[in-house]
């Protein structure tokens, strides 16, 4: 398959030189209705159709349609627009080329891949090819924080399979670890600090509740680990406790972030920590907690033998002419979504370096090679 290197190039250029950082991380940030509204043009003009869809204002996805013939299955290739902030980059939004590699923010978290999707459907109109079920170009918003566009997009398009191209060095990624943000706020009892007899000390307590959470840190590394993502993990993130140097401190709380493996759930992990709370009450009477967990992500994992993978598999060696490597990966991305929402999903995207941080580049010939493979996981797939 024959891809448009020129438009694929110019579109790269041009989505870096685009400021899309995501408002949420950085207040006052444009957003994505910029970048949207391009996107949607490009699309348009390389012949897809493409809707627009704001489920909050300012905070826009696009999702192009190459209409199939009927009877196929329907492929998303799903592309996050948003950013993150730019502070200590020289070079935020050149886009320029050198030495095969175009810089600036977003290039390789996620530009790349996003024009290399867009190059990928070019290629089939260009060449003629008539799929039978739809290919869908999503680029969405807000991957950087909550996640939104794909939230959305999911409730209003049924599709089959999903390709996410978060960046991979175009080998396949079948596993990412979810997180769960959980609060333990223990209660102690308001004092004068000379009336020891009065005071609970609520941060004294938390003293016993970290360290019987050091010995589940620990005993989560040496479980059996994933195959893909190693072993599940946590950390105490933040802690605030007291009002005063001279009060007994009422109230101490800790926010846990957990780190989770495919075949774990909230309620386990969650369980695994009120265990401690329950042991601790059991022993102290003075010892009053409440846990609460107030976020969850869950992992990702999809079968190496379902048909997405297989489609995007078999992609790679035809246009690279060998197999991709399988891995597993730790950060969170969109594809715990799709797949939680019944579409299989994969991760396959671009090579390059310096996501969220100062200088971050995409290796043009590497998005190039990824459109061939989208296009040609596009004709397997959805024929
Ligand atoms: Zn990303």
């Amino acid at each position: 398959m024959k891809i448009d290197s020129e438009y694929t190039q110019a579109t790269l250029a041009r989505l870096v030189q685009i400021n899309s950082i995501n408002p949420t991380l950085a207040p006052g940030a444009p957003g994505e209705r910029e970048i949207a509204d391009f996107i949607a043009a490009s699309l348009r003009s390389i012949g897809l159709s493409a809707e627009i869809f704001e489920p909050e204002p300012g905070r826009p996805s696009v999702l192009g349609r190459l209409a199939g013939t009927g009877g196929g299955r329907s492929l998303m290739l799903n592309a996050h627009c948003d950013t993150v902030d730019v502070p200590g980059m020289a070079e935020p939004f050149s886009g320029a080329l050198r030495d095969g590699k175009i810089y600036g923010r977003g290039a390789f978290d996620m530009k790349g891949s996003l024009a290399a999707g867009m190059a990928g459907a070019k290629a089939l109109v260009d060449s003629g090819t008539r799929l039978r079920g739809d290919l869908l170009i999503a680029a969405v918003a807000d991957e950087e924080y909550g996640s939104l566009g794909t939230t959305d997009l999911i409730r209003r398009v049924k599709v089959d399979g999903a390709i996410v191209t978060e960046p991979t060095a175009l080998e396949v990624c079948l596993a990412h670890k979810g997180y769960l943000w959980i609060e333990i706020e223990i209660t102690g009892r308001a004092a004068h600090g000379s009336k020891f007899e009065q005071g609970i000390d609520a941060n004294m307590k938390m003293g016993l509740f970290l360290a019987r959470l050091s010995l589940l840190e620990r005993d989560l590394r040496a479980r059996t680990p994933h195959p893909l993502v190693g072993p599940p993990s946590l950390h105490a993130a933040l802690l605030s406790g007291g009002s005063g140097l001279s009060t007994y401190a009422a109230s101490s709380k800790v926010q846990i972030e957990r780190r989770t493996i495919p075949g774990e759930t909230e309620q386990q992990a969650v369980g695994e920590i009120q265990a401690i709370v329950d042991g601790l009450t059991a022993e102290d009477p003075d010892f009053r907690a409440t846990v609460r967990p107030f976020f969850v992500r869950n992992p990702f994992e999809v079968a190496p033998d379902a048909a997405i993978v297989q489609a995007v598999d078999a992609a790679v060696a035809k246009v690279r002419g060998k197999a991709p490597a399988h891995f597993g990966d730790t950060p969170w991305m969109d594809a715990a979504l799709l797949q939680e929402a019944g579409v299989e999903t994969v991760v396959c995207g671009a090579t390059g370096a310096g996501a969220h941080a100062d200088v971050e580049w995409v290796d043009l010939n590497s998005v190039i090679e990824l459109a061939e493979i989208l296009a040609e996981a596009a004709v397997i797939y959805c024929s």
